[in-house]
């Protein structure tokens, strides 16, 4: 029987549904949408625009499975927590999305869609167990441990290294902690401390001062010492815009040598394959 999914990544500026394939050696888009989430519009505005989207791809594929990636966790009475779609926060998306469209909804965070889609269709292929790192306005990750993620039933915090605390008296994070790691590694903070340092204000991509890069490989190799040490992963897949940087696979990798506590650490560290199509690819992985 052919295995048809339905899968939408829902994210702060635009909203992308896919109709897919699965099931041969590369998935298949059969249709393809892109829409603005139009966020200033509010709450009932996005749920549906969302719920009319799902809609139109599964009438045209009414056995698929439907599967919504999205940033942001769930509290234990099911609302929606840390979205940077802010209108969704303290709401019950889940259910009320999964009442429009009248059909069951498999959801999880962009990070865990991201490591899926990689393990299944990209640069983690055939990896028993992956680690998504996510390096980009934000830091976050996604376990996948046989093909499935490794958080179900509402639980949403495995793979959140970006709130590793690394130093308390470090810069503060929009998460109420200081010195997370998200506040060293994410683009924004990249660039705001090589402002700082240097008086120089530089997009991301433009940054090749070393001293710059260098702090950002012992960091980026410190923090991931820790994700090792505590998973052992095969591989460890890196997408989100400073997975960009090269120094990451060079210096970075020998930094992450020097921390993880195995003197032949065996995890392959790979860039992404999939570049934005990961998360539609994951949340129609969801089951
Ligand atoms: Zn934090």
């Amino acid at each position: 029987m052919e295995d048809i999914r339905v899968g939408v990544d829902l994210g702060g500026t635009k909203t992308e549904a896919v109709l897919l394939r699965v099931g041969g050696e590369v998935p298949e888009v059969l249709e393809r949408e892109r829409i603005a989430t139009e966020r200033d519009g509010g709450y009932d505005h996005v749920l549906s625009r969302v719920a009319a989207l799902i809609a139109r791809f599964s009438t045209r594929a009414p056995a698929a499975s439907i599967g919504v990636g999205m940033p942001g966790g769930l509290t234990r009475a099911g609302l929606v927590k840390n979205s940077n779609t802010t209108c969704l926060n303290g709401r019950a998306f889940h259910a009320d999305l999964r009442r429009a469209v009248g059909r069951p909804i498999a959801f999880d965070n962009d990070a865990n869609c991201f490591a899926l889609a990689e393990l299944a269709f990209g640069a983690a292929r055939g990896a028993g167990l992956a680690f998504g790192v996510i390096l980009g306005t934000g830091v976050g990750g996604g376990v996948v441990l046989g093909g499935r993620r490794a958080c179900t039933a509402g639980r949403t915090i495995a793979g959140e290294w970006g709130h590793v605390v690394i130093d308390p008296s470090g810069p503060a994070c929009y998460c109420g902690r200081r010195g997370c790691v998200e506040t060293y590694l994410c683009g924004p903070a990249i660039e705001r401390r090589h402002a700082a340092r240097t008086g120089q204000r530089q997009a991301l991509a433009e940054i090749d001062d070393p001293v710059t890069l260098a702090e950002v490989a012992e960091i980026f190799g410190r923090s991931l010492a820790i994700v090792v040490n505590v998973l052992d992963p095969d591989v460890l897949v890196l997408g989100g815009g400073v997975s960009n940087l090269s120094i990451l696979y060079d210096e970075g990798l020998r930094a992450l040598a020097r921390h993880v506590f195995d003197d032949e650490p065996r995890v392959c560290v790979v860039k992404n394959e999939l570049g934005d199509s990961a998360g539609v690819f994951g949340a129609a992985m969801l089951r």
